[in-house]
């Protein structure tokens, strides 16, 4: 399985080729919607690796947007996982590619 690589722009200002996704990105994905924040005052979001094993929440917050987010679904917001194997596949394919190419400052742990 592959694992696929970007350069980032991380929050320093510098640029790192990390993980964007492991094989279709459906179980391991890097979160990077949100753009680097160029003012003091404008969201700090660090992009981030998703682990993608379940959906799904047990309770009802009122005020949650994934309440809306699942409602299409048979089961609607019940946890559900994803199929075990695809994840395993998913995750040893990183350990065995990625975890090595990444091996970073302890203050940059929080980028993979
Ligand atoms: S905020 Fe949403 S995802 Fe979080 S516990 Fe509440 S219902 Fe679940």
């Amino acid at each position: 399985m592959k694992v696929h690589f970007k350069t980032y722009t991380i929050l320093d200002g510098s640029k790192r080729t990390l993980v964007s996704h492991v094989g279709d990105g459906s179980i391991i994905k890097r979160f990077d919607k949100t753009p680097v924040p160029k003012q003091p005052q404008d969201v700090v979001c660090p992009h981030f690796l998703e682990l993608k094993w379940a959906y799904g929440c047990p309770f009802h917050c009122a005020w949650c947007y994934l309440q809306g987010t699942l409602r299409m679904l048979p089961g609607k917001t019940k946890p559900r996982f994803k199929e075990y194997s695809r994840i395993l596949e998913h995750i040893n394919a990183a350990r065995a590619r990625a975890l090595y190419f990444q091996r970073l400052p302890f203050g940059d742990l929080e980028h993979w």
